[in-house]
């Protein structure tokens, strides 16, 4: 299993045996998954730990920028872990959960739109890409 103590150390945050223990949960996913998911898993290796303390874990996580937040279409909350520090976007598939990395930003160009248009500047964006994955695409049968 991957040792996440150099990434939580990176980031400043205190590793505590549930804070690895989710970052393991999540990072053996490779989807995203709800609060509730974590904890299921969790338990596993922490037969008492309540469903608040996962919820506190993960929104620490995801403020330190260890995991992301999923801001989801159906407005309910979920977590994945990607450990591609650089500036990056994600394609996630609303069929299989799964999350993709997108090495893809027009951040040059929303840039200079909103400079030349709003005379502005920009000083952070978010930008998650909902749609059907590869895997989920159904094969056109060749006729
Ligand atoms: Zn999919
Ligand atoms: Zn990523
Ligand atoms: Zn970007």
């Amino acid at each position: 299993m991957e040792n996440h103590n150099h990434i939580l150390k990176e980031l400043e945050l205190k590793a505590t045996p549930k804070r690895l223990a989710i970052l393991d949960v999540l990072s053996c996913a490779s989807t995203y998954l709800s609060p509730e998911e974590v904890w299921k898993r969790l338990k596993e290796r922490f037969s008492t730990v309540g469903l608040p303390t996962v919820y506190r874990n993960l929104e620490e996580l995801a403020d330190g920028g260890v995991i992301f937040k999923v801001i989801h279409p159906d407005r309910k909350l979920y977590y994945f872990f990607c450990d591609n520090r650089k500036h990056h976007h994600h394609f996630i598939c609303t069929s299989c959960k799964r999350v993709d990395d997108l090495n893809f930003c027009a951040y040059k160009e929303l840039e200079k739109e909103v400079s030349q248009t709003l005379n502005g500047t920009i000083s952070s964006h978010i930008m998650q890409v909902f749609g059907i994955c590869r895997h989920c695409t159904p094969v056109k049968e060749a006729k």
